[in-house]
This record gives structure tokens, C-alpha cells and sequence, in this order.
């Protein structure tokens, strides 16, 4: 039977530190403001607006959530992400992606002030990922998974890892963040012959799985001594939210698993909730810990 690596434990740890750090803000008579704008109404995008939403309002974060239908013009999704901006209550934002395909994604994300892209959606978050300059935040996901394999123990120097996906908001950066501590990473993605990501994932010492597609990673996916990291978030007929891995299937085989829900979305709202608190130290210029943290 798999070690379950759980989000609770290791969400836990962090919020402890984050509840000390919101204090700090209050007595300088700062409440963090999270905004999160969402096109559209995709199960997966409600679900984790949901736990997002949950988290910040625990720790005494506000959360504005604005929105919008699934044909919003560009110049309006621009124009929300200016006043945003310019709304000295709002300290981080969170926008879904992907977006729609009539919108210009790189136009839209780079409209949000860098400042306030708690997602690294923005060209210069995503340059301070890789050039390790400590401008920006990495993508909540993304950090969330590294967060959990270092609070497990789980070494990463010189170990094999296949990436399942390589979109900007989790693929690619979780791909570069296991670069920068060493890891040998292999990225699998939809145009990948699927008997190569096999192969590739039978070969690895460590699978992240995060193309959202029920059942992809399956038995004769994986062997034993394995860790798999789920990340999908994925609704089955039933309604209920499953990951990318045949729970049923890799957990009797691999040595440690996360479980969806209760996993990496446990994990990735709780750092979204501390790059808000972050960001809004960094206005207030104030001294925080986490600011080490970041990449
Ligand atoms: P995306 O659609 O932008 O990217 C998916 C990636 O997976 C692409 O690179 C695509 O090429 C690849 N892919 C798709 N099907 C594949 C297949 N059959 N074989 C190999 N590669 C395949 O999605 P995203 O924003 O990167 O999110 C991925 C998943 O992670 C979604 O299920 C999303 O809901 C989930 N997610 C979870 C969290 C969390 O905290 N747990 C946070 C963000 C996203």
C-alpha cells in the first residue's frame, strides 16, 4: 500500500507561519486582498475557487471575485485587469487560464501590474523563473508541488521526473522549478506518442501528473518505488472531482501517492493565500520570511 502524501499536513505547516505574518499586516492596519477573475464557468476553475476562497477567508484574507461570461470582449477583461491595479484593497490576483481562444492571453496577463501576479502570468514573473531572480512569484501549482515533496523528505538532486503537460500555468514552470534543484526532468505532453510517456514514466523515480484527463496514468504506467504527484483536477459522471491517475490501479503499485481531492489543491490555495501576504509585505516594504521562499 502507497504513503499518502496528504496537502493538510504540509497547508498546516504553512498557514501557521502565514497567520503570524497577517497579524504583522493588521497592526500596520493592512487586510490582504486576494482578487480572482474568472472567464467562464469551468467545473475545474469553480472547483478550485472554491478551496481558494475557503483558504483565504481562514486566515482573514478578502476575496473579490469577479465574473465574466465566456464571450467577454478583450478590451473589458483589459480594462477589469487596470482597475484592479489600480484598487489599493486588492494586494494579489488570480486569473484562469486558459482562456478562451477569441482572447489574446499574453495581452490580457501582461496588463495585471507584476506586483499583484501572485500566478505568474506575466512575462516578468515568468523571466524571474527563469533567471532565479527574485522578482515576482512562481505559479501557485507549481510551487505547490515542490512544497510537498520537500515537506515529505522526497530528494530531487540528480532523480528522474516526468512532466505530464507543459502549460505555462503548471507543466512548464513545475518543470523548471525541479530543473533549478537538479532533477533530470522528462516533458511529456499531448503531442507525445502515448507509449513514449509510458516509457518515460516507468523510467522516472518521480511522476507529476497535470494534463487534466481522467484516467491517463494507469497501471502499466508505473512500478513499484515510484512517487506520483497528482495535479489534475478532473469531474467524473457522477460529479465527483477525481485527478489524472487511476487511483485504483497505480496506488496498489507505487510507493507514494497524493490523493485528489486532498492533495496538491489542498497545498496550491494555501501558497496562493501567502503570495497575497507576500505581495502585500512587498508593498508595505515590510521584512517577511516567506520572501526567501518564493523561488
Ligand atoms: P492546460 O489544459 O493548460 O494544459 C494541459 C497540458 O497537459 C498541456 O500541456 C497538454 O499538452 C497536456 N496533455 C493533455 N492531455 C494529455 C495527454 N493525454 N497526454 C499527455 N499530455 C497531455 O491545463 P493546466 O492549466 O496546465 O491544468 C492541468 C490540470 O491541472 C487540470 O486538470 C487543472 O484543473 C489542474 N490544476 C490543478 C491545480 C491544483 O491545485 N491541484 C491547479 C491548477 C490546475
Amino acid at each position: 500500500m502507497a504513503r499518502l502524501l496528504k496537502g493538510g499536513p504540509v497547508a498546516a505547516a504553512r498557514m501557521e507561519k502565514l497567520s503570524v505574518q497577517i497579524r504583522q499586516l493588521n497592526q500596520y492596519g493592512v487586510t490582504p486582498g486576494l482578487a480572482i477573475v474568472r472567464v467562464g464557468r469551468r467545473e475545474d476553475d469553480l472547483s478550485y475557487e472554491r478551496g481558494a476562497t475557503k483558504r483565504a477567508e481562514s486566515l482573514g484574507i478578502t476575496v473579490k471575485h469577479i465574473s465574466l461570461p465566456e464571450n467577454v470582449a478583450e478590451d473589458a477583461l483589459v480594462d477589469i485587469l487596470h482597475a484592479v491595479n489600480g484598487d489599493e484593497t486588492v494586494h494579489g490576483c488570480l486569473l484562469f487560464r486558459p482562456l478562451p481562444a477569441h482572447l489574446d492571453t499574453e495581452r490580457i496577463a501582461n496588463a495585471l501590474r507584476p506586483e499583484k501576479d501572485i500566478d505568474a502570468m506575466t512575462a516578468v514573473s515568468m523571466g524571474g523563473l527563469l533567471t532565479r531572480a527574485n522578482i515576482g512569484f512562481a505559479p501557485c501549482t507549481a510551487t505547490a508541488c515542490m512544497e510537498i515533496l520537500h515537506y515529505y523528505g522526497i530528494p530531487l538532486k540528480g532523480k528522474k521526473v516526468a512532466m505530464i503537460g507543459k502549460s505555462a500555468a503548471v507543466g512548464l514552470p513545475t518543470a523548471l522549478l525541479l530543473m533549478n534543484e537538479e532533477a533530470t526532468v522528462s516533458v511529456c505532453h499531448i503531442q507525445t506518442d502515448p507509449e513514449d510517456t509510458k516509457r518515460f514514466c516507468r523510467e522516472a523515480d518521480i511522476i507529476i501528473s497535470a494534463a487534466g484527463c481522467r484516467r491517463l496514468i494507469r497501471a502499466d504506467h508505473v512500478r513499484e518505488g515510484q512517487i506520483m504527484i497528482d495535479v489534475g483536477i478532473n469531474i467524473t459522471p457522477e460529479g465527483k472531482i477525481c485527478g489524472d491517475v487511476d487511483f485504483e490501479q497505480v496506488e496498489p503499485i507505487v510507493a507514494a501517492i497524493t490523493p485528489v481531492p486532498g492533495g496538491v489543491g489542498a497545498v496550491t490555495s494555501t501558497v496562493m493565500s501567502g503570495h497575497v501576504v507576500e505581495a502585500a509585505c512587498r508593498m508595505l516594504e515590510i521584512p517577511s520570511a516567506a520572501a526567501k521562499e518564493v523561488f
